[in-house]
């Protein structure tokens, strides 16, 4: 039970709503080539991936990305794994480590620096099953070379309708229904 006062509550109108983390263009470390050398690399045709930005320069430490007239330069915090290689996260320009910075308005930063927030959180309680078993059906489409097995006991993880509309104005771009998960399986997932 929600108190009164809450419930009556008058927020202060936001100017324009908080983005949605699915919709802005997204830079994941993981995608960029980091070299393992010592040199500098310039990416000139970087734009062709990422349309926001016109150049990358980049070495093992620091990554700059050259768009809208300004350079915005993040350095690379390599996370110890317990085997194998050390992982790559940005650090954005607030101190937190990241895999995932996201272009807003003229502003390269990660996600709590450009407030946004996930589909899933607009959702209310009942409507957000229904966004998982639509994000399910389009992996299991986009998905190739998957165990048979494994596409079934995930099938199996689709409870609601997916028919049920999600109402919502927001929730109506596509990119809100694109999986982000790998659901623990092998492969790259293409559509990223
Ligand atoms: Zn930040």
């Amino acid at each position: 039970m929600m108190p009164p006062q809450l419930a009556q509550a008058k927020r202060p109108k936001r100017s324009e709503p908080r983005p949605l983390v699915e919709t802005l263009p997204t830079i994941n470390v993981n995608d960029l080539p980091i070299p393992r050398d010592y040199n500098t690399y310039v990416a000139d045709n970087i734009s062709f991936r990422y349309p926001h930005i016109n150049r990358m320069k980049i070495n093992r430490f620091v990554v700059s990305f050259f768009h809208s007239d300004r350079v915005q330069t993040f350095r690379f915090k390599w996370i110890k794994t317990n085997y194998g290689n050390p992982r790559p996260a940005f650090i954005c320009e607030c101190g937190r480590p990241v895999i995932k910075l996201y272009f807003k308005r003229l502003n390269i930063a990660c996600r709590r620096c450009t407030n946004a927030i996930y589909a899933s959180q607009v959702c209310s309680r009942d409507k957000r099953p229904c966004l998982q078993a639509q994000r399910m059906h389009m992996f299991l489409k986009l998905k190739t070379g998957m165990w048979k097995s494994t596409r079934q006991r995930l099938k199996a993880r689709i409870t609601t309708a997916v028919s049920q509309d999600l109402k919502s104005r927001r929730l109506a771009h596509h990119s809100i229904q694109i999986p982000s998960s790998n659901y623990c399986t092998r492969g790259a997932m293409h559509w990223r």
